[in-house]
Protein backbone atom coordinates (compact mmCIF):
# COMPACT_ATOMS: atom_id res chain seq x y z
CA UNK A 1 0.00 0.00 0.00
CA UNK A 2 1.46 3.80 -0.90
CA UNK A 3 1.43 6.43 1.45
CA UNK A 4 -0.97 8.07 -0.32
CA UNK A 5 -3.43 5.41 0.03
CA UNK A 6 -3.08 4.99 3.98
CA UNK A 7 -3.38 8.86 4.29
CA UNK A 8 -6.75 8.17 2.67
CA UNK A 9 -7.92 5.76 4.60
CA UNK A 10 -6.53 8.00 7.53
CA UNK A 11 -8.50 10.97 6.66
CA UNK A 12 -12.15 8.46 6.16
CA UNK A 13 -14.23 8.30 9.67
CA UNK A 14 -13.68 5.37 10.75
CA UNK A 15 -17.40 4.92 12.36
CA UNK A 16 -18.43 6.01 8.43
CA UNK A 17 -20.37 2.19 7.81
CA UNK A 18 -21.41 1.99 11.45
CA UNK A 19 -25.07 2.85 12.19
CA UNK A 20 -27.05 2.95 15.13
CA UNK A 21 -29.44 -0.13 15.82
CA UNK A 22 -33.13 0.49 15.46
CA UNK A 23 -35.74 -0.96 17.55
CA UNK A 24 -38.94 -1.77 15.72
CA UNK A 25 -42.12 -2.93 18.01
CA UNK A 26 -44.40 -4.95 15.87
CA UNK A 27 -43.69 -8.31 13.68
CA UNK A 28 -45.98 -7.23 10.85
CA UNK A 29 -46.43 -7.00 7.24
CA UNK A 30 -45.33 -3.45 7.95
CA UNK A 31 -42.76 -4.06 10.60
CA UNK A 32 -41.45 -6.51 8.71
CA UNK A 33 -40.75 -4.88 5.14
CA UNK A 34 -39.64 -1.61 7.10
CA UNK A 35 -36.94 -3.80 9.07
CA UNK A 36 -36.01 -5.91 5.83
CA UNK A 37 -34.80 -2.73 4.48
CA UNK A 38 -33.32 -1.14 6.92
CA UNK A 39 -31.34 -4.13 7.11
CA UNK A 40 -30.23 -3.80 3.72
CA UNK A 41 -29.45 -0.31 4.31
CA UNK A 42 -26.95 -1.45 7.00
CA UNK A 43 -28.57 -1.28 10.11
CA UNK A 44 -28.66 -3.75 12.91
CA UNK A 45 -32.64 -4.27 13.66
CA UNK A 46 -33.75 -5.56 16.87
CA UNK A 47 -37.77 -6.47 16.93
CA UNK A 48 -40.24 -6.14 19.96
CA UNK A 49 -42.76 -8.41 19.99
CA UNK A 50 -45.44 -10.36 22.12
CA UNK A 51 -44.04 -13.37 21.01
CA UNK A 52 -40.25 -13.89 20.89
CA UNK A 53 -40.09 -16.70 18.81
CA UNK A 54 -38.42 -15.97 15.35
CA UNK A 55 -40.38 -17.14 12.17
CA UNK A 56 -38.97 -17.54 8.64
CA UNK A 57 -41.13 -14.51 8.05
CA UNK A 58 -38.48 -12.29 9.74
CA UNK A 59 -36.10 -10.94 7.99
CA UNK A 60 -32.33 -12.07 8.54
CA UNK A 61 -30.05 -10.93 10.77
CA UNK A 62 -32.91 -9.69 13.09
CA UNK A 63 -33.09 -9.95 16.07
CA UNK A 64 -36.50 -11.19 18.13
CA UNK A 65 -37.54 -9.86 21.88
CA UNK A 66 -39.57 -8.56 24.07
CA UNK A 67 -40.71 -5.49 23.66
CA UNK A 68 -38.79 -4.41 27.26
CA UNK A 69 -35.63 -6.36 26.36
CA UNK A 70 -35.54 -4.96 22.49
CA UNK A 71 -36.58 -1.18 23.39
CA UNK A 72 -32.96 -1.21 25.32
CA UNK A 73 -30.78 -1.48 22.55
CA UNK A 74 -31.76 1.11 20.50
CA UNK A 75 -32.34 4.65 20.81
CA UNK A 76 -34.84 4.78 18.22
CA UNK A 77 -37.69 2.69 18.22
CA UNK A 78 -40.50 2.18 15.37
CA UNK A 79 -43.84 1.49 16.24
CA UNK A 80 -45.25 -0.55 13.68
CA UNK A 81 -48.72 -1.17 15.44
CA UNK A 82 -52.25 -0.39 15.29
CA UNK A 83 -52.93 3.06 17.29
CA UNK A 84 -56.12 0.60 19.07
CA UNK A 85 -53.23 -2.00 20.68
CA UNK A 86 -50.89 1.05 21.94
CA UNK A 87 -52.04 1.01 25.57
CA UNK A 88 -49.57 -1.58 25.73
CA UNK A 89 -46.89 0.99 25.66
CA UNK A 90 -48.04 2.72 29.19
CA UNK A 91 -46.49 0.06 31.59
CA UNK A 92 -42.73 0.35 29.06
CA UNK A 93 -42.97 4.22 29.20
CA UNK A 94 -39.84 4.58 32.05
CA UNK A 95 -38.13 2.12 29.34
CA UNK A 96 -39.26 4.38 26.65
CA UNK A 97 -38.57 7.71 28.67
CA UNK A 98 -35.73 9.57 26.45
CA UNK A 99 -36.11 7.41 23.50
CA UNK A 100 -37.45 8.50 20.00
CA UNK A 101 -40.66 7.21 19.08
CA UNK A 102 -41.40 6.89 15.47
CA UNK A 103 -45.03 6.56 14.86
CA UNK A 104 -46.25 5.28 11.71
CA UNK A 105 -49.56 4.47 11.80
CA UNK A 106 -52.55 5.19 9.67
CA UNK A 107 -56.62 5.24 10.10
CA UNK A 108 -59.33 3.60 8.45
CA UNK A 109 -60.95 7.06 8.04
CA UNK A 110 -60.00 10.52 7.41
CA UNK A 111 -60.04 12.30 10.88
CA UNK A 112 -61.40 9.13 13.04
CA UNK A 113 -59.99 10.20 15.98
CA UNK A 114 -60.30 13.77 17.86
CA UNK A 115 -56.63 14.05 17.74
CA UNK A 116 -54.12 12.30 15.41
CA UNK A 117 -51.97 8.59 16.16
CA UNK A 118 -48.86 10.86 17.44
CA UNK A 119 -49.95 13.01 19.56
CA UNK A 120 -52.12 9.85 21.75
CA UNK A 121 -48.28 8.31 21.63
CA UNK A 122 -46.94 11.75 23.28
CA UNK A 123 -49.72 11.74 25.58
CA UNK A 124 -49.22 7.80 26.33
CA UNK A 125 -45.70 7.76 26.69
CA UNK A 126 -44.85 11.58 28.00
CA UNK A 127 -41.27 11.45 28.42
CA UNK A 128 -40.74 9.85 24.95
CA UNK A 129 -39.80 12.19 21.61
CA UNK A 130 -42.54 10.91 19.28
CA UNK A 131 -42.04 11.63 15.47
CA UNK A 132 -44.16 11.22 13.20
CA UNK A 133 -43.22 9.31 9.45
CA UNK A 134 -43.37 6.62 6.99
CA UNK A 135 -47.02 6.02 7.26
CA UNK A 136 -47.15 7.16 3.19
CA UNK A 137 -44.66 4.38 2.34
CA UNK A 138 -46.67 1.06 1.51
CA UNK A 139 -45.49 -2.07 2.94
CA UNK A 140 -45.18 -3.84 -0.30
CA UNK A 141 -43.57 -1.08 -1.66
CA UNK A 142 -40.63 -1.17 0.62
CA UNK A 143 -40.36 -5.24 0.04
CA UNK A 144 -40.73 -4.83 -3.69
CA UNK A 145 -38.30 -1.87 -4.00
CA UNK A 146 -41.20 0.22 -6.20
CA UNK A 147 -40.89 3.12 -4.35
CA UNK A 148 -40.76 5.68 -7.31
CA UNK A 149 -44.31 6.56 -6.96
CA UNK A 150 -43.73 7.10 -2.95
CA UNK A 151 -40.55 8.52 -2.79
CA UNK A 152 -41.59 11.22 -0.42
CA UNK A 153 -41.85 10.98 3.25
CA UNK A 154 -43.67 12.95 5.23
CA UNK A 155 -41.94 14.12 9.06
CA UNK A 156 -43.22 15.93 11.91
CA UNK A 157 -42.60 16.13 15.34
CA UNK A 158 -41.68 18.37 18.23
CA UNK A 159 -37.85 17.58 18.76
CA UNK A 160 -35.76 18.93 16.38
CA UNK A 161 -32.97 16.31 17.29
CA UNK A 162 -35.66 13.26 17.12
CA UNK A 163 -36.77 14.65 13.78
CA UNK A 164 -33.38 14.79 12.28
CA UNK A 165 -32.10 11.18 13.05
CA UNK A 166 -35.58 10.10 11.98
CA UNK A 167 -34.75 11.68 8.38
CA UNK A 168 -31.41 10.42 8.60
CA UNK A 169 -33.01 7.19 8.52
CA UNK A 170 -35.43 7.83 6.00
CA UNK A 171 -32.05 9.35 3.83
CA UNK A 172 -30.17 6.04 4.34
CA UNK A 173 -33.02 3.89 3.01
CA UNK A 174 -32.73 6.14 -0.45
CA UNK A 175 -36.28 7.34 0.47
CA UNK A 176 -36.93 11.76 0.96
CA UNK A 177 -37.87 13.13 3.91
CA UNK A 178 -40.20 16.48 3.74
CA UNK A 179 -40.06 18.00 7.27
CA UNK A 180 -43.89 19.15 7.63
CA UNK A 181 -42.94 20.81 10.51
CA UNK A 182 -44.49 20.16 14.71
CA UNK A 183 -46.50 17.19 15.55
CA UNK A 184 -49.38 19.06 14.86
CA UNK A 185 -48.88 18.38 11.55
CA UNK A 186 -49.30 14.81 11.81
CA UNK A 187 -53.16 14.44 11.57
CA UNK A 188 -52.70 15.81 7.84
CA UNK A 189 -50.18 14.14 7.18
CA UNK A 190 -51.73 10.57 8.62
CA UNK A 191 -55.32 12.09 6.26
CA UNK A 192 -52.79 12.20 3.27
CA UNK A 193 -53.05 8.63 2.57
CA UNK A 194 -56.95 8.10 3.04
CA UNK A 195 -57.80 10.77 0.16
CA UNK A 196 -58.95 9.69 -3.00
CA UNK A 197 -58.00 12.20 -5.87
CA UNK A 198 -59.18 14.53 -3.97
CA UNK A 199 -58.00 17.42 -7.07
CA UNK A 200 -60.10 15.03 -9.45
CA UNK A 201 -63.34 14.69 -7.76
CA UNK A 202 -64.53 17.91 -8.94
CA UNK A 203 -63.34 18.04 -12.62
CA UNK A 204 -64.43 14.33 -12.72
CA UNK A 205 -67.79 14.98 -11.46
CA UNK A 206 -68.62 17.90 -12.94
CA UNK A 207 -67.53 15.98 -16.22
CA UNK A 208 -70.10 13.26 -15.43
CA UNK A 209 -73.28 15.89 -14.28
CA UNK A 210 -72.01 17.98 -17.82
CA UNK A 211 -71.57 14.21 -20.40
CA UNK A 212 -74.99 13.17 -19.03
CA UNK A 213 -77.06 16.76 -19.21
CA UNK A 214 -75.65 16.88 -22.54
CA UNK A 215 -76.34 13.04 -23.36
CA UNK A 216 -79.96 13.79 -23.23
CA UNK A 217 -80.32 17.08 -24.65
CA UNK A 218 -79.05 15.17 -27.93
CA UNK A 219 -80.80 12.33 -27.88
CA UNK A 220 -83.84 14.17 -27.43
CA UNK A 221 -82.95 16.64 -30.55
CA UNK A 222 -81.15 13.85 -32.74
CA UNK A 223 -82.76 10.74 -31.92
CA UNK A 224 -86.41 11.21 -30.09
CA UNK A 225 -87.35 14.57 -32.16
CA UNK A 226 -86.84 12.62 -35.58
CA UNK A 227 -88.34 9.26 -34.64
CA UNK A 228 -91.35 11.83 -33.28
CA UNK A 229 -92.63 14.14 -36.25
CA UNK A 230 -90.57 12.14 -39.11
CA UNK A 231 -90.83 8.08 -38.24
CA UNK A 232 -87.14 8.07 -38.57
CA UNK A 233 -84.64 5.84 -36.84
CA UNK A 234 -81.75 7.36 -36.23
CA UNK A 235 -80.80 5.46 -32.82
CA UNK A 236 -77.40 4.72 -34.33
CA UNK A 237 -76.56 7.93 -33.57
CA UNK A 238 -75.91 6.93 -30.25
CA UNK A 239 -72.79 4.92 -31.07
CA UNK A 240 -70.87 7.96 -32.34
CA UNK A 241 -72.70 10.88 -33.87
CA UNK A 242 -74.25 11.63 -30.04
CA UNK A 243 -70.43 11.53 -28.40
CA UNK A 244 -69.03 13.02 -31.09
CA UNK A 245 -71.27 15.78 -30.17
CA UNK A 246 -70.48 15.58 -26.63
CA UNK A 247 -67.10 15.42 -26.66
CA UNK A 248 -66.08 18.85 -28.35
CA UNK A 249 -68.77 20.09 -26.19
CA UNK A 250 -67.40 19.17 -22.81
CA UNK A 251 -63.95 19.45 -24.20
CA UNK A 252 -64.68 23.69 -24.64
CA UNK A 253 -66.81 23.86 -21.45
CA UNK A 254 -64.21 22.78 -19.50
CA UNK A 255 -61.50 24.38 -20.72
CA UNK A 256 -63.36 27.89 -20.61
CA UNK A 257 -64.01 27.20 -16.86
CA UNK A 258 -59.94 26.77 -16.75
CA UNK A 259 -59.35 30.60 -17.12
CA UNK A 260 -63.37 31.84 -15.72
CA UNK A 261 -61.91 31.44 -11.96
CA UNK A 262 -59.05 33.66 -13.20
CA UNK A 263 -61.05 36.06 -14.20
CA UNK A 264 -63.72 35.78 -11.87
CA UNK A 265 -60.22 36.71 -9.07
CA UNK A 266 -58.96 39.49 -11.22
CA UNK A 267 -62.93 40.85 -10.66
CA UNK A 268 -63.19 40.38 -6.96
CA UNK A 269 -59.74 42.01 -6.58
CA UNK A 270 -60.54 45.45 -8.57
CA UNK A 271 -63.57 45.34 -6.49
CA UNK A 272 -61.83 44.61 -2.95
CA UNK A 273 -58.87 46.95 -4.33
CA UNK A 274 -56.57 44.46 -2.54
CA UNK A 275 -55.34 40.68 -3.21
CA UNK A 276 -54.21 40.18 0.50
CA UNK A 277 -57.95 39.55 1.55
CA UNK A 278 -58.68 35.64 0.90
CA UNK A 279 -61.05 34.48 -1.95
CA UNK A 280 -63.90 32.57 -1.25
CA UNK A 281 -63.70 28.89 -0.29
CA UNK A 282 -64.90 27.40 -3.32
CA UNK A 283 -63.04 29.82 -5.63
CA UNK A 284 -60.18 28.38 -4.07
CA UNK A 285 -60.35 24.95 -4.69
CA UNK A 286 -61.73 25.88 -8.07
CA UNK A 287 -58.19 27.50 -8.54
CA UNK A 288 -56.31 24.65 -7.22
CA UNK A 289 -57.93 22.16 -9.75
CA UNK A 290 -57.73 24.08 -12.84
CA UNK A 291 -54.85 21.90 -14.05
CA UNK A 292 -57.09 18.72 -13.60
CA UNK A 293 -59.86 20.46 -15.01
CA UNK A 294 -57.80 21.28 -18.11
CA UNK A 295 -56.51 17.29 -18.25
CA UNK A 296 -60.15 16.32 -18.33
CA UNK A 297 -60.75 18.57 -21.60
CA UNK A 298 -57.92 17.50 -23.47
CA UNK A 299 -59.27 13.87 -22.76
CA UNK A 300 -62.35 14.90 -24.47
CA UNK A 301 -61.02 16.69 -27.35
CA UNK A 302 -58.90 13.56 -28.10
CA UNK A 303 -62.05 11.91 -28.08
CA UNK A 304 -63.17 14.03 -30.51
CA UNK A 305 -60.47 13.66 -33.05
CA UNK A 306 -60.67 10.15 -32.75
CA UNK A 307 -64.22 10.47 -33.07
CA UNK A 308 -63.94 12.68 -36.08
CA UNK A 309 -61.54 10.53 -38.03
CA UNK A 310 -63.70 7.66 -38.38
CA UNK A 311 -66.19 9.83 -39.54
CA UNK A 312 -65.40 9.02 -43.63
CA UNK A 313 -65.72 5.19 -42.76
CA UNK A 314 -69.03 5.30 -41.57
CA UNK A 315 -71.97 3.67 -43.56
CA UNK A 316 -74.78 6.37 -42.48
CA UNK A 317 -72.07 9.10 -44.00
CA UNK A 318 -71.41 6.93 -47.22
CA UNK A 319 -74.79 5.91 -47.86
CA UNK A 320 -75.35 10.15 -47.70
CA UNK A 321 -72.82 10.66 -49.99
CA UNK A 322 -73.20 7.73 -52.44
CA UNK A 323 -77.56 9.49 -52.27
CA UNK A 324 -76.75 12.51 -53.11
CA UNK A 325 -74.54 11.95 -56.12
CA UNK A 326 -77.25 9.39 -57.26
CA UNK A 327 -79.83 11.89 -57.03
CA UNK A 328 -77.69 14.66 -59.16
CA UNK A 329 -77.42 11.80 -61.85
CA UNK A 330 -80.99 11.16 -61.87
CA UNK A 331 -82.18 14.88 -61.80
CA UNK A 332 -79.03 15.67 -64.29
CA UNK A 333 -77.94 18.05 -62.32
CA UNK A 334 -74.70 19.05 -60.81
CA UNK A 335 -73.98 21.00 -57.86
CA UNK A 336 -71.69 23.95 -58.16
CA UNK A 337 -68.97 24.11 -55.66
CA UNK A 338 -70.13 26.58 -53.06
CA UNK A 339 -67.06 28.28 -52.19
CA UNK A 340 -68.45 30.12 -49.07
CA UNK A 341 -69.64 26.72 -48.34
CA UNK A 342 -65.64 25.70 -48.75
CA UNK A 343 -64.07 28.51 -46.78
CA UNK A 344 -66.11 27.86 -43.94
CA UNK A 345 -65.45 24.40 -43.43
CA UNK A 346 -62.01 24.45 -44.57
CA UNK A 347 -61.83 27.32 -41.77
CA UNK A 348 -63.28 25.26 -39.06
CA UNK A 349 -60.82 22.44 -39.79
CA UNK A 350 -58.07 24.61 -39.46
CA UNK A 351 -59.38 26.27 -36.31
CA UNK A 352 -59.85 22.85 -35.12
CA UNK A 353 -56.75 21.44 -36.07
CA UNK A 354 -54.66 24.60 -34.36
CA UNK A 355 -56.72 24.29 -31.35
CA UNK A 356 -55.94 20.56 -30.24
CA UNK A 357 -52.39 21.31 -31.23
CA UNK A 358 -52.19 24.04 -28.64
CA UNK A 359 -54.16 21.57 -26.07
CA UNK A 360 -51.86 19.08 -26.11
CA UNK A 361 -49.11 21.87 -25.69
CA UNK A 362 -51.09 23.04 -22.99
CA UNK A 363 -51.50 19.25 -21.41
CA UNK A 364 -48.22 18.11 -22.29
CA UNK A 365 -46.54 21.45 -20.37
CA UNK A 366 -48.46 20.38 -17.46
CA UNK A 367 -46.61 17.58 -16.38
CA UNK A 368 -43.98 17.54 -13.75
CA UNK A 369 -41.07 16.62 -15.80
CA UNK A 370 -42.14 19.44 -18.45
CA UNK A 371 -43.13 22.48 -16.06
CA UNK A 372 -40.04 21.65 -13.73
CA UNK A 373 -37.87 22.41 -16.56
CA UNK A 374 -39.04 25.90 -17.31
CA UNK A 375 -38.96 28.95 -15.17
CA UNK A 376 -41.98 30.41 -13.57
CA UNK A 377 -42.42 33.38 -16.73
CA UNK A 378 -41.92 30.44 -19.04
CA UNK A 379 -44.29 28.35 -17.24
CA UNK A 380 -47.20 31.05 -16.96
CA UNK A 381 -46.73 32.34 -20.46
CA UNK A 382 -47.60 29.01 -21.64
CA UNK A 383 -50.40 28.36 -19.70
CA UNK A 384 -51.87 31.77 -20.02
CA UNK A 385 -51.26 33.34 -23.16
CA UNK A 386 -51.03 30.24 -25.19
CA UNK A 387 -54.13 28.71 -22.86
CA UNK A 388 -56.20 31.57 -24.29
CA UNK A 389 -55.35 31.12 -27.36
CA UNK A 390 -56.06 27.81 -27.34
CA UNK A 391 -59.40 29.18 -25.78
CA UNK A 392 -59.93 31.07 -28.76
CA UNK A 393 -59.11 28.44 -31.46
CA UNK A 394 -61.66 26.15 -30.41
CA UNK A 395 -64.36 28.81 -29.99
CA UNK A 396 -63.55 29.95 -33.11
CA UNK A 397 -64.06 26.49 -34.14
CA UNK A 398 -67.11 26.02 -32.91
CA UNK A 399 -68.73 29.14 -34.22
CA UNK A 400 -67.72 28.34 -37.73
CA UNK A 401 -68.71 25.00 -37.66
CA UNK A 402 -71.83 26.68 -36.53
CA UNK A 403 -71.71 29.16 -39.96
CA UNK A 404 -74.93 30.55 -41.24
CA UNK A 405 -77.06 28.20 -39.85
CA UNK A 406 -76.38 29.71 -36.53
CA UNK A 407 -79.89 31.17 -35.93
CA UNK A 408 -81.11 29.79 -38.34
CA UNK A 409 -84.80 28.98 -36.72
CA UNK A 410 -84.84 25.46 -38.66
CA UNK A 411 -81.92 24.70 -36.21
CA UNK A 412 -84.26 24.58 -33.10
CA UNK A 413 -86.18 21.46 -32.48
CA UNK A 414 -89.01 21.48 -29.56
CA UNK A 415 -87.39 25.43 -29.02
CA UNK A 416 -84.22 23.51 -28.23
CA UNK A 417 -80.91 25.15 -30.15
CA UNK A 418 -77.89 23.24 -31.30
CA UNK A 419 -76.17 21.61 -28.41
CA UNK A 420 -73.00 23.12 -29.86
CA UNK A 421 -74.58 26.47 -29.45
CA UNK A 422 -74.63 25.88 -25.75
CA UNK A 423 -71.09 24.77 -25.07
CA UNK A 424 -70.37 28.23 -26.35
CA UNK A 425 -71.87 30.38 -23.52
CA UNK A 426 -69.20 29.69 -21.17
CA UNK A 427 -66.15 30.69 -23.30
CA UNK A 428 -67.77 33.07 -24.95
CA UNK A 429 -68.54 34.99 -21.26
CA UNK A 430 -65.06 34.60 -20.37
CA UNK A 431 -63.49 35.72 -23.46
CA UNK A 432 -65.28 39.11 -23.07
CA UNK A 433 -64.75 39.59 -19.28
CA UNK A 434 -60.84 38.86 -20.26
CA UNK A 435 -60.95 41.67 -23.25
CA UNK A 436 -62.49 43.98 -21.17
CA UNK A 437 -59.83 43.51 -18.32
CA UNK A 438 -57.21 43.84 -20.85
CA UNK A 439 -58.22 47.76 -21.36
CA UNK A 440 -56.14 50.03 -19.50
CA UNK A 441 -58.26 51.44 -17.42
CA UNK A 442 -58.59 47.78 -15.62
CA UNK A 443 -55.29 46.52 -16.33
CA UNK A 444 -53.27 48.95 -14.73
CA UNK A 445 -54.88 49.05 -11.49
CA UNK A 446 -54.82 45.47 -11.51
CA UNK A 447 -51.27 44.91 -12.11
CA UNK A 448 -50.50 47.64 -9.36
CA UNK A 449 -53.26 45.59 -7.29
CA UNK A 450 -50.74 42.25 -7.88
CA UNK A 451 -47.85 43.86 -7.11
CA UNK A 452 -48.90 44.76 -3.27
CA UNK A 453 -50.70 48.15 -3.86
CA UNK A 454 -54.15 48.79 -1.57
CA UNK A 455 -56.77 51.14 -2.25
CA UNK A 456 -58.27 51.30 1.38
CA UNK A 457 -55.07 48.91 3.21
CA UNK A 458 -57.14 49.83 6.59
CA UNK A 459 -59.82 47.14 5.66
CA UNK A 460 -57.88 44.18 4.41
CA UNK A 461 -58.24 40.96 6.56
P1 LIG B 1 -50.23 -6.00 11.01
O1 LIG B 1 -49.67 -6.82 9.91
O2 LIG B 1 -51.58 -6.30 11.51
O3 LIG B 1 -49.21 -6.04 12.22
C1 LIG B 1 -49.41 -5.35 13.40
C2 LIG B 1 -48.52 -5.95 14.47
O4 LIG B 1 -48.85 -5.33 15.71
C3 LIG B 1 -48.75 -7.42 14.71
O5 LIG B 1 -47.99 -8.21 13.85
C4 LIG B 1 -48.32 -7.58 16.17
O6 LIG B 1 -46.91 -7.82 16.22
C5 LIG B 1 -48.60 -6.24 16.77
N1 LIG B 1 -49.78 -6.31 17.62
C6 LIG B 1 -51.03 -6.70 17.27
N2 LIG B 1 -51.85 -6.65 18.33
C7 LIG B 1 -51.12 -6.20 19.39
C8 LIG B 1 -51.41 -5.93 20.73
N3 LIG B 1 -52.63 -6.11 21.25
N4 LIG B 1 -50.41 -5.50 21.50
C9 LIG B 1 -49.18 -5.31 21.03
N5 LIG B 1 -48.82 -5.56 19.73
C10 LIG B 1 -49.80 -6.00 18.92
O7 LIG B 1 -50.24 -4.47 10.60
P2 LIG B 1 -49.23 -3.72 9.63
O8 LIG B 1 -49.78 -3.71 8.27
O9 LIG B 1 -47.85 -4.20 9.84
O10 LIG B 1 -49.36 -2.20 10.17
C11 LIG B 1 -48.68 -1.81 11.33
C12 LIG B 1 -48.77 -0.30 11.46
O11 LIG B 1 -48.14 0.28 10.32
C13 LIG B 1 -50.20 0.22 11.45
O12 LIG B 1 -50.33 1.27 12.37
C14 LIG B 1 -50.41 0.70 10.04
O13 LIG B 1 -51.35 1.75 10.00
C15 LIG B 1 -49.02 1.20 9.70
N6 LIG B 1 -48.75 1.20 8.23
C16 LIG B 1 -48.93 0.07 7.53
C17 LIG B 1 -48.65 0.08 6.16
C18 LIG B 1 -48.80 -1.15 5.30
O14 LIG B 1 -48.59 -1.08 4.10
N7 LIG B 1 -49.11 -2.29 5.88
C19 LIG B 1 -48.24 1.26 5.54
C20 LIG B 1 -48.06 2.40 6.32
C21 LIG B 1 -48.32 2.36 7.68
P3 LIG B 1 -46.30 -8.95 17.22
O15 LIG B 1 -47.08 -10.18 16.95
O16 LIG B 1 -44.89 -9.01 16.81
O17 LIG B 1 -46.49 -8.44 18.62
Amino acid sequence: MNKNSSNIMALAPSTSNKRETVCIFGTGDFGRALGHKMIQSGYPVVFGSRSTQTSSLIPKGAEVLSHAEAAQKAAIIIIAIQRQHYNFLTPLAEILHGKVLVDVSNNLKINQYPESNAEYLAQLVPGAKVVKAFNTVSAWALQSGTLDASRQVFVCGDDTEAKQMVMDIVRALGLTPVDQGSLLAAQEIENYPLQLFPMWKFPILLSLGLTTFFFFYCLIRSVIYPYVYENEDFSFFLAISIPNRICPILALILLALVYLPGVLAAIIQLYRGTKYRRFPDWLDKWMLCRKQLGLVALAFASLHVLYTLVIPIRSFVRWRISSRIISQALNNKTEPLNTTNAWLSDSYLALGILGFFLFVLLGITSLPSVSNNVNWREFRFVQSKLGYLTLILCTAHTLVYGGNRFLSPSSYRWYLPNAYMLSLIVPCIVLVVKFVLIFPCLDKPLTRIRQGWERNPQYSE
